[in-house]
């Protein structure tokens, strides 16, 4: 049998840059800087360069981030926030850990990305904010969904945990809502040497809140204004997040190739491919195709040393951790049926030309079989 090829690979990623990761992780030490500090703060200012925001603020995972970006707006018990239930369960945990309810509306079929068409009528008086999700790497409709927004006087948060330096018409993620958040989990597309998130925005009273939020609720040390968190990210990580970060583009680009090459080389198998909406540019956090029969290319590629991976098996609604909204299946069909469907492919920048075309042939195998 021919090699594996691994789902992910972050040892091919993390090998060429062990000197330099090594170096930074030692400065950390070096100066005790272990939780913020210098390398974070130059990190914060960096990111938010690269996204083209005023304000980055690390925080100690993404999740964290979200739960902010909540008690930013205002969320708390009883309100309503409108969101996709096609997504990482983090999203919604931002909204559950305010004590309010996420509301769910169907996602588009095309990009897997919440269905701006179906905010309006999910809008009731208790609508804090509307939270939808860049997924997979692809922007949602940031226009649609901020018109919406615009006209009922509701904030929107990217939930940009798979899309660092995705672009919707040009324009980069994370400083197109009123909050962005991100996750440096090791296997997102920025990704620290352990836990990591941020939280964006280009509202200086936001930024000077979430800032005190991170900290136990403190501007003044042991002086606390209002309940806070202990959601600061390490000094390591932004150490090794400053020296990757540098290299994100060219890996955002590596990821555009091995698209590109799967788009060719799986054209004309009967999967349904991933579809960039027109205007987008997708971060390619990872390349999920789409087929009903699904279980059986899966233990296929298992059978046959390719890695694979569902995203997501169960949408949100259906969780058993949310059977007291009360959904049904079928509530949101376009959502299920996605995740009875969808397979995510190996993608990761370091992906070689043999690799990607193991994985075509093996997929062409199947559909021969
Ligand atoms: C990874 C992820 C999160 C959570 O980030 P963590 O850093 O793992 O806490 C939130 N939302 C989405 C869509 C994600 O993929």
């Amino acid at each position: 049998m021919s090699e594996p090829v691994p789902y992910l690979d972050l040892r091919a990623q993390l090998k060429p840059l062990r000197a330099e990761i090594d170096a930074a992780i030692a400065r950390t030490l070096d100066n005790c800087s272990f939780c913020l500090g210098p390398d974070v703060a130059q990190f914060e200012k960096d990111f938010a360069v690269f996204c083209g925001a005023q304000h980055a603020l690390g925080f100690n995972s993404g999740t964290s981030a979200l739960h902010v970006a909540m008690r930013l707006l205002g969320v708390g018990p009883g309100d309503e926030v409108i969101t996709t239930p096609y997504t990482f369960i983090a999203t919604s945990w931002a909204i559950s850990y305010c004590g309010a309810k996420p509301v769910y509306v169907d996602i588009d079929d095309a990009t897997f990305n919440l269905d701006p068409n179906l905010i309006e009528r999910a809008i009731t008086p208790r609508t804090k904010a509307v939270l939808p999700v860049h997924l997979y790497g692809q922007p949602f409709d940031v226009d649609a969904v901020a018109a919406i927004c615009r006209k009922h006087k509701l904030p929107f948060v990217e939930d940009a945990a798979q899309a660092h330096g995705a672009k919707f018409k040009g324009k980069t993620v994370g400083s197109l809502g009123d909050i962005a958040c991100f996750s440096f989990y090791p296997a997102k597309n920025l990704g620290a040497c352990g836990e990591g998130g941020a939280l964006v925005t280009n509202n200086a009273a936001l930024a000077a809140r979430a800032k005190a939020l991170r900290e136990h609720g403190s501007t003044v040390r042991y002086h606390h204004d209002e309940v806070g968190y202990n959601y600061r990210l390490e000094g390591i990580q932004g150490a090794v997040l400053g020296v990757k970060l540098k290299h994100l583009g060219r890996w955002t680009r590596e990821r555009q190739r091995v698209a590109d090459r799967y788009a060719e080389l799986l054209g004309d198998t009967p999967l349904k491919l991933p579809v960039v909406a027109a205007g987008n540019e997708s971060a390619w956090h990872l390349y999920t195709v789409r087929h009903p029969r699904r279980e059986e290319l899966k233990k296929f590629l298992d059978a046959n040393g390719i890695g694979n991976a569902v995203h997501y098996p169960l949408p949100l609604h259906l969780q058993k951790v949310y059977a007291p909204l009360g959904h049904q299946p079928g509530d949101f069909p376009v959502a299920e049926k996605a995740a009875r469907e969808c397979l995510s492919l190996p993608m990761f920048p370091e992906l070689t030309d043999a690799q990607i075309q193991r994985v075509a042939a093996v997929v062409k195998d199947f559909f021969r079989s």
